[in-house]
């Protein structure tokens, strides 16, 4: 008896669950999104996708940046040093 009543709740579980389900963008910009593109619309996902490929190409040119700007600086800091110790 125990059994079969767990699988009864079993089946409205799956059938109360609705993965299909479609909210508005929540761009505002009135189309319908999806669970599977967080929600986003077709539009506004490919828009999102197209950002976060830039912003991850951004941030290698940015590493590359840093790494010159580093030795720069410690280029300078090195000189600075020598220069200090001949003055004392
Ligand atoms: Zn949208």
């Amino acid at each position: 008896m125990g059994s079969e009543g767990s699988k009864m709740s079993d089946n409205t579980d799956s059938t109360s669950f609705q993965p299909s389900e479609t909210k508005l963008c929540p761009n505002e910009c009135g189309f319908f999104g999806v669970v599977a593109t967080m929600n986003l619309c077709s539009k506004c996902y490919r828009d999102f996708r197209i950002t976060e490929e830039h912003a991850a190409s951004a941030k290698v040119i940015m590493d590359k940046l840093v790494d010159g700007f580093r030795v720069e600086i410690c280029a300078g800091s090195s000189s600075s040093a020598v220069e200090t110790a001949v003055e004392s």
